[in-house]
Protein backbone atom coordinates (compact mmCIF):
# COMPACT_ATOMS: atom_id res chain seq x y z
CA UNK A 1 0.00 0.00 0.00
CA UNK A 2 0.95 3.60 -0.30
CA UNK A 3 2.16 6.08 1.93
CA UNK A 4 0.25 8.66 0.58
CA UNK A 5 2.10 11.11 3.80
CA UNK A 6 5.34 9.59 1.96
CA UNK A 7 5.52 13.15 -0.62
CA UNK A 8 7.15 16.37 0.39
CA UNK A 9 4.16 18.02 -0.73
CA UNK A 10 1.52 15.82 1.44
CA UNK A 11 4.37 16.02 4.16
CA UNK A 12 4.33 19.79 4.76
CA UNK A 13 1.31 22.05 5.72
CA UNK A 14 1.22 25.52 4.55
CA UNK A 15 0.49 29.00 6.45
CA UNK A 16 0.96 27.23 9.57
CA UNK A 17 1.13 29.72 12.43
CA UNK A 18 4.69 28.85 14.12
CA UNK A 19 3.57 30.57 17.54
CA UNK A 20 1.46 27.22 17.73
CA UNK A 21 4.71 25.67 18.03
CA UNK A 22 6.72 27.30 20.64
CA UNK A 23 6.38 27.79 24.17
CA UNK A 24 6.63 31.66 23.79
CA UNK A 25 3.29 31.41 21.70
CA UNK A 26 5.39 34.15 18.91
CA UNK A 27 5.85 33.30 15.33
CA UNK A 28 4.59 34.35 12.59
CA UNK A 29 3.05 32.30 9.78
CA UNK A 30 5.35 29.92 8.27
CA UNK A 31 4.98 29.01 4.35
CA UNK A 32 5.76 25.27 4.84
CA UNK A 33 5.68 23.88 7.99
CA UNK A 34 6.27 19.99 8.63
CA UNK A 35 6.51 17.34 11.48
CA UNK A 36 7.86 14.33 10.63
CA UNK A 37 7.09 11.05 12.43
CA UNK A 38 9.75 8.42 11.29
CA UNK A 39 13.45 9.18 9.92
CA UNK A 40 11.92 8.09 6.36
CA UNK A 41 9.92 11.26 6.64
CA UNK A 42 12.03 13.10 7.48
CA UNK A 43 14.87 12.41 4.58
CA UNK A 44 11.94 12.97 2.38
CA UNK A 45 11.56 16.55 3.41
CA UNK A 46 15.38 17.20 3.12
CA UNK A 47 15.17 15.71 -0.50
CA UNK A 48 12.17 17.33 -1.49
CA UNK A 49 13.94 20.91 0.24
CA UNK A 50 16.79 20.29 -2.61
CA UNK A 51 14.18 19.80 -5.39
CA UNK A 52 12.36 22.92 -4.44
CA UNK A 53 15.20 25.25 -3.62
CA UNK A 54 14.29 25.91 0.04
CA UNK A 55 16.16 26.63 3.08
CA UNK A 56 14.96 24.24 6.03
CA UNK A 57 15.32 25.32 9.73
CA UNK A 58 14.85 22.45 12.68
CA UNK A 59 13.29 22.38 15.97
CA UNK A 60 11.91 20.81 18.63
CA UNK A 61 9.15 21.41 21.00
CA UNK A 62 10.09 25.12 20.66
CA UNK A 63 11.12 25.80 24.67
CA UNK A 64 14.93 27.91 23.68
CA UNK A 65 13.93 29.62 20.29
CA UNK A 66 12.36 32.79 19.32
CA UNK A 67 10.48 32.76 15.85
CA UNK A 68 10.62 35.88 13.76
CA UNK A 69 7.45 37.56 13.38
CA UNK A 70 7.58 37.54 9.48
CA UNK A 71 9.42 34.04 8.91
CA UNK A 72 11.26 33.46 5.41
CA UNK A 73 9.02 32.19 2.80
CA UNK A 74 11.44 30.50 1.30
CA UNK A 75 12.36 27.99 3.99
CA UNK A 76 10.72 24.89 5.48
CA UNK A 77 10.06 25.01 9.53
CA UNK A 78 10.70 21.01 10.58
CA UNK A 79 10.13 20.68 14.03
CA UNK A 80 11.02 16.90 15.52
CA UNK A 81 9.06 17.01 18.19
CA UNK A 82 6.81 14.04 16.61
CA UNK A 83 9.84 11.56 16.09
CA UNK A 84 8.83 9.91 19.36
CA UNK A 85 10.16 6.15 19.47
CA UNK A 86 12.44 3.81 21.46
CA UNK A 87 14.41 1.32 19.72
CA UNK A 88 15.01 -1.70 22.68
CA UNK A 89 17.18 -4.27 22.09
CA UNK A 90 18.63 -6.29 25.34
CA UNK A 91 22.15 -4.27 25.35
CA UNK A 92 21.08 -1.32 23.62
CA UNK A 93 18.09 1.43 24.55
CA UNK A 94 17.89 4.03 21.36
CA UNK A 95 15.62 7.34 21.97
CA UNK A 96 14.64 9.48 19.46
CA UNK A 97 15.00 13.10 19.08
CA UNK A 98 11.36 14.03 19.75
CA UNK A 99 10.68 11.93 22.99
CA UNK A 100 10.07 14.75 25.70
CA UNK A 101 13.46 15.00 27.99
CA UNK A 102 11.30 14.97 31.12
CA UNK A 103 9.98 11.14 29.88
CA UNK A 104 13.26 10.60 31.05
CA UNK A 105 12.76 10.90 34.78
CA UNK A 106 9.79 8.96 34.96
CA UNK A 107 10.95 6.40 32.83
CA UNK A 108 14.02 6.55 35.08
CA UNK A 109 11.53 5.35 37.94
CA UNK A 110 9.84 2.51 35.66
CA UNK A 111 12.97 0.78 34.90
CA UNK A 112 14.73 1.77 38.23
CA UNK A 113 17.51 3.62 36.82
CA UNK A 114 18.91 6.34 39.12
CA UNK A 115 20.58 10.07 37.73
CA UNK A 116 17.63 10.67 35.35
CA UNK A 117 15.82 12.49 37.87
CA UNK A 118 17.29 16.41 36.68
CA UNK A 119 15.07 16.16 33.95
CA UNK A 120 11.47 16.02 35.65
CA UNK A 121 9.88 18.86 34.06
CA UNK A 122 12.95 19.96 31.79
CA UNK A 123 11.09 21.21 28.81
CA UNK A 124 12.00 20.36 25.09
CA UNK A 125 12.99 16.97 23.13
CA UNK A 126 15.84 15.11 23.39
CA UNK A 127 17.53 16.35 20.34
CA UNK A 128 17.82 19.54 21.54
CA UNK A 129 18.71 18.90 24.69
CA UNK A 130 21.44 16.32 22.79
CA UNK A 131 22.38 19.99 20.65
CA UNK A 132 21.95 22.26 23.75
CA UNK A 133 23.45 20.05 26.26
CA UNK A 134 20.85 20.72 28.48
CA UNK A 135 21.45 21.36 32.23
CA UNK A 136 19.34 20.97 35.75
CA UNK A 137 21.97 22.01 38.78
CA UNK A 138 25.08 19.97 38.20
CA UNK A 139 23.49 17.24 36.17
CA UNK A 140 23.67 17.58 32.32
CA UNK A 141 22.18 15.76 28.85
CA UNK A 142 25.74 14.74 28.06
CA UNK A 143 26.27 12.30 31.46
CA UNK A 144 23.05 9.94 30.44
CA UNK A 145 23.58 9.16 26.98
CA UNK A 146 26.76 7.20 24.87
CA UNK A 147 26.45 7.33 21.06
CA UNK A 148 24.26 10.06 19.20
CA UNK A 149 22.96 9.43 15.88
CA UNK A 150 22.84 11.98 13.13
CA UNK A 151 22.14 13.43 10.07
CA UNK A 152 25.24 15.23 8.21
CA UNK A 153 23.53 17.87 6.22
CA UNK A 154 25.99 18.56 3.73
CA UNK A 155 26.78 14.46 2.85
CA UNK A 156 24.54 14.19 -0.08
CA UNK A 157 23.93 11.07 0.72
CA UNK A 158 22.01 11.96 3.69
CA UNK A 159 22.94 8.81 5.26
CA UNK A 160 23.13 7.76 9.55
CA UNK A 161 26.16 8.42 10.90
CA UNK A 162 26.98 7.89 14.62
CA UNK A 163 28.98 9.81 16.95
CA UNK A 164 30.34 8.45 20.84
CA UNK A 165 29.39 10.94 23.81
CA UNK A 166 33.16 11.65 24.16
CA UNK A 167 33.78 13.53 20.69
CA UNK A 168 31.12 15.20 21.05
CA UNK A 169 32.58 18.30 22.59
CA UNK A 170 30.30 18.90 25.34
CA UNK A 171 30.92 21.98 27.83
CA UNK A 172 28.67 23.97 29.41
CA UNK A 173 25.49 24.71 27.19
CA UNK A 174 28.04 23.54 24.45
CA UNK A 175 28.17 20.91 22.08
CA UNK A 176 30.13 19.84 18.53
CA UNK A 177 26.71 19.95 17.03
CA UNK A 178 26.14 23.87 17.65
CA UNK A 179 29.60 23.99 14.89
CA UNK A 180 28.19 21.38 11.97
CA UNK A 181 25.39 21.34 10.24
CA UNK A 182 24.09 17.73 11.59
CA UNK A 183 20.39 16.79 12.56
CA UNK A 184 20.49 15.00 15.53
CA UNK A 185 18.09 11.99 15.02
CA UNK A 186 18.40 10.33 18.77
CA UNK A 187 20.78 8.54 20.57
CA UNK A 188 21.63 5.63 22.51
CA UNK A 189 21.39 6.03 26.61
CA UNK A 190 23.97 4.66 28.56
CA UNK A 191 21.96 2.82 30.67
CA UNK A 192 19.93 -0.09 29.27
CA UNK A 193 17.02 -1.25 31.54
CA UNK A 194 16.98 -4.62 32.62
CA UNK A 195 13.66 -5.44 32.23
CA UNK A 196 11.76 -3.20 30.02
CA UNK A 197 8.24 -4.24 28.85
CA UNK A 198 7.92 -2.70 24.99
CA UNK A 199 3.91 -2.58 25.30
CA UNK A 200 4.01 -0.65 28.57
CA UNK A 201 6.77 1.47 26.96
CA UNK A 202 4.46 2.08 23.77
CA UNK A 203 1.80 2.84 26.38
CA UNK A 204 3.79 5.76 27.82
CA UNK A 205 4.84 6.95 24.31
CA UNK A 206 1.43 6.90 22.59
CA UNK A 207 -0.07 9.11 25.61
CA UNK A 208 2.13 12.10 24.35
CA UNK A 209 2.09 11.36 21.13
CA UNK A 210 -2.17 11.75 21.10
CA UNK A 211 -1.11 15.14 22.72
CA UNK A 212 -0.48 15.86 19.24
CA UNK A 213 3.00 17.35 19.85
CA UNK A 214 2.05 19.94 22.37
CA UNK A 215 4.13 23.22 22.95
CA UNK A 216 2.57 24.99 26.08
CA UNK A 217 3.78 25.23 28.93
CA UNK A 218 1.13 24.31 30.98
CA UNK A 219 -0.25 21.54 28.84
CA UNK A 220 3.37 20.32 28.84
CA UNK A 221 3.32 20.36 33.27
CA UNK A 222 0.14 18.72 33.11
CA UNK A 223 1.01 16.30 31.24
CA UNK A 224 4.19 15.41 32.93
CA UNK A 225 2.66 16.32 36.52
CA UNK A 226 -0.19 13.10 36.06
CA UNK A 227 2.34 10.89 34.24
CA UNK A 228 4.16 11.28 37.75
CA UNK A 229 0.96 10.68 39.87
CA UNK A 230 -0.38 7.69 38.05
CA UNK A 231 3.54 6.15 38.82
CA UNK A 232 2.82 7.59 42.39
CA UNK A 233 -0.57 5.32 42.10
CA UNK A 234 1.17 2.05 41.52
CA UNK A 235 3.24 3.00 44.50
CA UNK A 236 6.51 4.23 42.87
CA UNK A 237 6.96 7.28 44.47
CA UNK A 238 8.61 10.75 43.45
CA UNK A 239 12.01 11.21 44.77
CA UNK A 240 13.24 14.03 46.93
CA UNK A 241 15.40 15.51 43.49
CA UNK A 242 11.90 15.22 41.73
CA UNK A 243 9.70 17.10 44.22
CA UNK A 244 11.85 19.76 44.85
CA UNK A 245 11.95 20.59 40.78
CA UNK A 246 8.42 20.61 41.01
CA UNK A 247 8.57 22.99 43.55
CA UNK A 248 11.63 25.08 42.42
CA UNK A 249 10.14 25.45 38.76
CA UNK A 250 6.83 26.47 40.18
CA UNK A 251 7.75 28.98 42.59
CA UNK A 252 9.39 30.92 39.22
CA UNK A 253 5.98 30.04 37.66
CA UNK A 254 8.15 28.53 34.71
CA UNK A 255 4.28 27.03 33.79
CA UNK A 256 2.45 30.13 34.20
CA UNK A 257 3.47 32.36 31.13
CA UNK A 258 5.11 31.73 28.01
CA UNK A 259 8.62 31.65 28.12
CA UNK A 260 11.61 29.71 26.75
CA UNK A 261 13.00 30.03 30.58
CA UNK A 262 16.48 31.48 31.25
CA UNK A 263 17.15 33.88 28.12
CA UNK A 264 20.98 34.09 28.40
CA UNK A 265 23.68 31.67 29.40
CA UNK A 266 25.53 32.30 32.92
CA UNK A 267 28.96 33.96 32.97
CA UNK A 268 30.71 31.69 35.06
CA UNK A 269 33.86 34.03 35.33
CA UNK A 270 32.24 36.67 36.49
CA UNK A 271 29.97 34.15 38.68
CA UNK A 272 26.61 35.60 39.90
CA UNK A 273 23.67 34.48 37.98
CA UNK A 274 22.73 36.76 35.18
CA UNK A 275 19.05 36.58 36.60
CA UNK A 276 20.77 37.96 40.68
CA UNK A 277 22.74 41.15 37.88
CA UNK A 278 19.29 42.19 36.75
CA UNK A 279 17.61 41.74 40.19
CA UNK A 280 20.37 44.07 41.26
CA UNK A 281 19.30 46.54 38.03
CA UNK A 282 15.91 46.75 39.11
CA UNK A 283 15.07 45.62 35.94
CA UNK A 284 12.38 42.44 37.11
CA UNK A 285 9.09 43.88 36.18
CA UNK A 286 9.96 45.92 33.48
CA UNK A 287 7.38 45.59 30.25
CA UNK A 288 7.46 46.25 26.93
CA UNK A 289 4.76 45.88 24.70
CA UNK A 290 3.19 42.33 25.48
CA UNK A 291 6.59 41.17 27.21
CA UNK A 292 7.71 41.53 30.86
CA UNK A 293 10.71 40.68 32.47
CA UNK A 294 9.81 37.98 34.71
CA UNK A 295 9.20 39.54 38.12
CA UNK A 296 10.11 36.09 39.45
CA UNK A 297 12.91 35.38 37.72
CA UNK A 298 15.51 38.27 36.64
CA UNK A 299 16.45 35.84 33.50
CA UNK A 300 13.36 35.19 31.62
CA UNK A 301 11.13 37.28 29.21
CA UNK A 302 7.80 36.23 29.49
CA UNK A 303 4.77 36.70 27.05
CA UNK A 304 1.95 38.21 29.15
CA UNK A 305 0.02 39.82 26.51
CA UNK A 306 0.47 38.41 23.06
CA UNK A 307 4.25 39.68 22.74
CA UNK A 308 5.91 39.93 19.26
CA UNK A 309 9.63 38.92 18.90
CA UNK A 310 10.18 42.22 18.66
CA UNK A 311 8.62 43.13 22.20
CA UNK A 312 11.13 40.10 23.35
CA UNK A 313 14.04 41.25 21.29
CA UNK A 314 13.70 45.05 22.96
CA UNK A 315 14.01 43.56 26.55
CA UNK A 316 17.12 41.39 25.48
CA UNK A 317 18.45 45.00 24.47
CA UNK A 318 18.45 46.56 27.81
CA UNK A 319 19.38 43.43 30.04
CA UNK A 320 22.34 43.07 27.62
CA UNK A 321 23.31 47.00 27.71
CA UNK A 322 22.53 47.35 31.39
CA UNK A 323 24.70 44.42 32.34
CA UNK A 324 27.41 45.70 29.96
CA UNK A 325 27.42 48.86 31.76
CA UNK A 326 27.07 48.01 35.39
CA UNK A 327 29.01 45.14 35.44
CA UNK A 328 31.32 45.07 32.06
CA UNK A 329 30.21 41.92 30.55
CA UNK A 330 27.12 41.26 27.57
CA UNK A 331 25.48 38.22 28.62
CA UNK A 332 25.06 35.85 25.81
CA UNK A 333 22.03 34.51 24.77
CA UNK A 334 20.98 31.17 25.14
CA UNK A 335 18.08 31.55 23.73
CA UNK A 336 17.93 31.15 19.54
CA UNK A 337 16.73 33.93 17.87
CA UNK A 338 15.55 32.88 14.61
CA UNK A 339 15.71 35.43 11.82
C1 LIG B 1 10.09 27.17 31.48
C2 LIG B 1 11.38 26.70 30.88
C3 LIG B 1 12.39 26.23 31.71
C4 LIG B 1 13.60 25.78 31.16
N1 LIG B 1 14.56 25.29 32.00
C5 LIG B 1 15.73 24.82 31.48
C6 LIG B 1 16.73 24.25 32.33
O1 LIG B 1 16.57 24.13 33.55
N2 LIG B 1 17.88 23.81 31.75
C7 LIG B 1 18.09 23.89 30.39
O2 LIG B 1 19.14 23.45 29.91
N3 LIG B 1 17.16 24.43 29.57
C8 LIG B 1 16.00 24.88 30.08
N4 LIG B 1 15.04 25.41 29.25
C9 LIG B 1 15.32 25.51 27.81
C10 LIG B 1 14.89 24.26 27.01
O3 LIG B 1 14.15 23.43 27.81
C11 LIG B 1 16.09 23.48 26.48
O4 LIG B 1 17.00 24.31 25.79
C12 LIG B 1 15.67 22.34 25.53
O5 LIG B 1 16.81 21.60 25.19
C13 LIG B 1 14.98 22.85 24.27
O6 LIG B 1 14.34 21.76 23.63
P1 LIG B 1 13.34 21.98 22.41
O7 LIG B 1 13.00 20.64 21.88
O8 LIG B 1 12.22 22.82 22.83
O9 LIG B 1 14.29 22.75 21.39
P2 LIG B 1 13.95 23.97 20.42
O10 LIG B 1 13.72 25.19 21.24
O11 LIG B 1 12.89 23.58 19.49
O12 LIG B 1 15.34 24.12 19.65
C14 LIG B 1 16.49 24.62 20.30
C15 LIG B 1 17.71 24.52 19.37
O13 LIG B 1 18.00 23.15 19.14
C16 LIG B 1 18.09 22.90 17.74
N5 LIG B 1 17.56 21.56 17.53
C17 LIG B 1 16.37 21.08 17.96
N6 LIG B 1 16.25 19.77 17.65
C18 LIG B 1 17.38 19.44 16.97
C19 LIG B 1 17.85 18.24 16.38
N7 LIG B 1 17.13 17.12 16.42
N8 LIG B 1 19.06 18.25 15.75
C20 LIG B 1 19.80 19.38 15.72
N9 LIG B 1 19.41 20.54 16.27
C21 LIG B 1 18.22 20.57 16.89
C22 LIG B 1 17.22 23.97 17.10
O14 LIG B 1 17.61 24.23 15.77
C23 LIG B 1 17.48 25.15 18.00
O15 LIG B 1 18.68 25.78 17.61
C24 LIG B 1 13.81 25.84 29.77
C25 LIG B 1 12.79 26.31 28.93
C26 LIG B 1 11.58 26.73 29.48
C27 LIG B 1 10.49 27.21 28.59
Amino acid sequence: MINNRMTFENLCLRNEPLANHSSYQIGGEANFFAMPETAEELITLLQGCRTHGLDYFFCGMGSNLLFPDNPRKDTLYISLKRLVYWDITPDKWFISSGTPMSMLSIAGLMYNIPGYEFTYLLPGGLGAGIYMNAKYNHRQISDIIKTVYYVDLEDPSLSVQSIDVSQCKYGYKQSIFQMNPWLILGADMLAVPEQLDPQQANRLLSRWKDKEGMSSLSSFYSYMAEEAKALQSRGIHLPAPMTQIEEYRNGKRHFEYPSCGSVFKNNYDYGVPVGALVDRLELKGKAYGGAMISPFHGNMIINTDHATAEHIKYLMNVIMEGVDKAFGFVPEPEVVVVE
